[in-house]
């Protein structure tokens, strides 16, 4: 018999009924050290009090309230986006494949209203992830992802990650927009280096193509800038942005220049939960959080501290680890061994890990994880890691 719960899912059997910070509760009492923050949402820890208030304030007041009238909190969320970003406007959805939904048709309704129907192509590339509905797993492209829901939805290449001389030959002149990840998140934490995505700026620029980025797992805040192609020193026309905005609350959003928003015009684009007043209030206080003098500088020097530990856990158990990459506060583990394996034997020793393709296990810990904490988790890692080389 079915489950009451459609069984699309893998689950651990852990039961957590309680946040606090870095720390999950199980029910059996059990503290977990969460290094995956619901796989980089939970961006200031679970129950954050300043979000907390942020919600529970605007809870008291107004939950929802349609898209027909104005909403002075998104207003409010929109402003702080465009004032701390390339972007000059943003629409707000619920979740990050929602956000791909919009960069798709935003791209392709610009070239139509610029009088170049045609360009209607979008180079994504293997490995990448964009969400589960059907523009993003048709954008991703993976067998895994789009077998047996064909038709899939046309106008997408696919080109590896990385790869420029064949980037330049796969752009012809149904080609509309580029769509990438800086840093690869479910695709194993690949980031693409700073002059590559230079490259693909001036690529697009170029050749009259737009540049949208994917920051869903890899911006507000997590690479220790609030979005990861400012390393690079570039900005793409369209970004799609979701988990850690929220820092919990279901939100997501689109950032675009006024060129690339041009085509956006009242009556084509809408949602009834996109923008609601609890999202937005919460998004509000991440941003100020996330903007506040000194904030992300912590982060990087935390990051910085993380990683020099990893480095040194790595180097202590070379039949686990091969290696460890990222930026900021999103790092790969690149494995030995199963990544699945090493998850599941974190959780005995209480620390939460997230797997990724590539043969990576994933850490995503709140960018408010403490000194201490960073000094437990890599405590924790290496018991994991011991206990492993024990079994083998
Ligand atoms: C998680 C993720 C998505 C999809 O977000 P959902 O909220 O699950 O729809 C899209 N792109 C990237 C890079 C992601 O990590």
């Amino acid at each position: 018999m079915i489950p009451s719960v459609l069984p699309t899912y893998s689950r651990a059997p852990l039961h957590f009924v309680k946040g606090e910070g870095c720390w999950l509760i199980e029910e059996d009492g059990r503290r977990f050290l969460d290094l995956g923050s619901g796989i980089a949402v939970n961006a200031l820890g679970h129950a954050n009090p300043v979000l907390v208030a942020a919600l529970t304030e605007q809870a008291n007041k107004l939950w929802h309230v349609s898209n027909l009238y104005e909403i002075p909190q998104q207003q409010a969320l929109a402003d702080k986006l465009v004032a701390a970003s390339f972007a000059d406007t943003v629409f707000f959805t619920n979740s990050g494949t929602e956000s791909c939904e919009l960069a798709v048709k935003m791209a392709r309704k610009y070239w139509y209203e610029k009088g170049a129907p045609e360009k209607t192509d979008i180079i994504a590339f293997t490995g990448s992830f964009h969400g589960r509905s059907s523009a993003g797993i048709a954008a991703a492209g993976s067998e895994k992802m789009v077998k047996g829901f064909g038709p899939i939805l046309p106008g997408f290449k696919h080109l590896p990650f990385g790869d420029m001389d064949a980037l330049e030959a796969a752009i012809d002149e149904h080609t509309g927009a580029i769509l990438i990840e800086p840093i690869q998140g479910e695709g194993g934490i690949r980031p693409l280096p700073d002059d590559q995505l230079k490259a693909l700026r001036k690529l697009c620029d170029d050749k009259d193509i737009l540049l949208i980025l994917d920051e869903v797992q890899c911006g507000m805040g997590r690479t220790g800038r609030l979005f990861a192609h400012e390393f690079a020193g570039i900005t793409p026309d369209i970004m799609m942005v979701a988990k850690g905005i929220g820092g919990g609350f279901p939100l997501g959003a689109v950032l675009a220049t006024e060129e690339a928003a041009s085509g956006m015009t009242v009556g084509t684009h809408g949602s009834t939960y996109g923008g609601n007043p609890l999202g937005c209030a919460v998004g509000g206080a991440m941003m100020d959080v996330l903007t506040e003098e000194g904030f992300l500088d912590e982060v990087s020097r935390k990051a910085g501290l993380l990683n020099q530990k990893l480095e040194g856990l790595v180097a202590a158990h070379p039949e686990i680890f091969e290696a460890v990459r990222g930026q900021g506060l999103m790092i790969g583990l690149k494995m030995k061994i199963a990544p699945a394996d090493f998850v599941k034997a974190g959780y005995d020793k209480l620390v939460i890990t997230v797997p990724a393709a590539d043969n990576v296990v994933r850490l995503l810990p709140a960018l408010t994880i403490t000194e201490e904490e960073i000094a437990e988790a890599v405590s924790r890692l290496d018991a994991t890691a011991s206990a492993l080389e024990a079994a083998a």
